[in-house]
């Protein structure tokens, strides 16, 4: 895979560029670049594609802003909707509007490109459950998911082969009609899409077998999702251009993915802390010892101070979960319970109702003994 570079520096705009600025950086790249005006120059529609990646990603206050946390990792593998494979005529379709003043005004360059609707693929859903190790460091998911792909018969386009193609008839390939009508203000033009090819400007005469014109075919495919550190249950992110391909060869949808949490047998989630609840014995409590405690990265032990009261905070530092955008990490709280028999047998109840009589077991609790409110409040702020 070749490395990507930074959006900020293909449009030459500070991180902090208004909406704006971007357009107009935009704009300036794409009328340098625009293949009208580099014939045949293939630098120079490469630099117009990257342009126009990096605007369809920055543009996007969404995807802008998963771009800023994450960067490319950020967007899912295919990068901007861009990346894969999309042709100058796309890029027409889905920024028409910053072209049109641009080149309306001399000559109507392109204007023919831009009134060809494209075709969208919809979006696809999908939900992955991530266990918390896998939250804990990030995880390469793969996923298995039933959607729409290009058909390889006919390459997406629909058509038998490359010659089964011709310009619309009705709207002589411009995918739009224009109608003449004669009114008492005079005569109006009334601009609207090609009923005949639906907009797309060209017909199929004869259609593909496998695909039946559509230009594309029902498929499971396995999808490759990296999914960075301290994601949580609910968050949603997207995919650019993995979801399902559009007929006869448009621009694919995108692929959101909904995080969610399996359940850990013995660690509680809140927030990027983790919660453990230990329970250690009485005589434990009293005379001190160890305890064993399961953690992300594995078993982990700890001291049992003599005297410890029950409904004590033990905080193990840095063994929760990251952050999600990389700052920071999370605790590991170990919230210690004295267990207290429910039966004993008669030698051991003989040993209890003795210590009954020693002065040390009656209650005498010191300031540092904090109630339960108190404690809530210091650890959960
Ligand atoms: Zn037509
Ligand atoms: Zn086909």
């Amino acid at each position: 895979m070749t490395t990507k570079r930074d959006y900020y520096e293909i449009l030459g705009v500070p991180r902090n560029a208004s909406r704006e600025d971007l357009k107009k950086a935009y704009r300036k790249l794409a009328l340098k670049y625009h293949p009208d005006k580099n014939p045949g120059d293939k630098n120079a529609e490469e630099k117009f594609k990257e342009a126009a990646e990096a605007y369809e990603v920055l543009s996007d206050d969404e995807k802008r802003q998963r771009y800023d946390q994450f960067g490319h990792a950020g967007l899912g593998n295919s990068g901007g909707g861009f990346g894969g494979g999309m042709t100058v005529e796309d890029i027409f379709a889905s920024f028409g509007d910053i072209f049109g003043d641009a080149f309306g005004g001399f000559g109507g360059f392109g204007s023919s490109r831009r009134s060809r609707r494209v075709n969208k693929g919809t979006n696809l859903r999908v939900k992955v459950k991530l266990n918390l190790s896998e939250i804990a460091t990030g995880a390469e998911k793969k996923i298995k998911v039933r959607k729409y792909v290009p058909c390889s018969s006919c390459d997406g386009t629909g058509a038998a082969d490359h010659g089964s193609f011709s310009d619309c008839p009705t709207c002589r390939g411009t995918g739009h009609v224009t109608r003449i009508t004669n009114t008492l203000l005079g005569q109006m033009q009334t601009t609207t899409t090609c009923p005949s090819c639906g907009g797309e400007g060209k017909t199929i005469t004869k259609k593909c077998n496998t695909c039946y014109g559509e230009g594309i075919v029902e498929k499971e495919e396995i999808i490759k999702i990296n999914i960075p550190a301290g994601v949580a249950k609910g968050m949603q992110m997207t995919v650019s251009g993995k979801g399902n391909a559009a007929r006869r060869g448009g621009v694919p949808g995108d692929l959101y993915v909904l995080i969610e949490e399996e359940e850990h047998p013995d660690l509680i989630r809140e927030g990027n802390d983790l919660i453990y609840n230990l329970f250690i014995s009485v005589p434990d409590a009293i005379t001190g010892g160890s305890a064993e405690i399961p953690t992300i990265d594995g078993q982990v032990k700890i001291k049992i101070e003599p005297g410890t009261q029950p409904g004590k905070i033990l905080r193990l530092r840095g063994k929760g979960l990251p952050e999600v955008n990389g700052y920071g990490r999370g605790d590991l709280l170990v919230n210690v319970n004295v267990w207290i028999p429910k039966h004993l047998g008669r030698e051991d109840m003989r040993i209890i109702e003795k210590l009954k009589e020693s002065g040390a077991f009656t209650p005498k609790p010191d300031k540092d003994d904090k109630g339960f409110f108190e404690r809530m409040r210091t650890y959960f702020r």
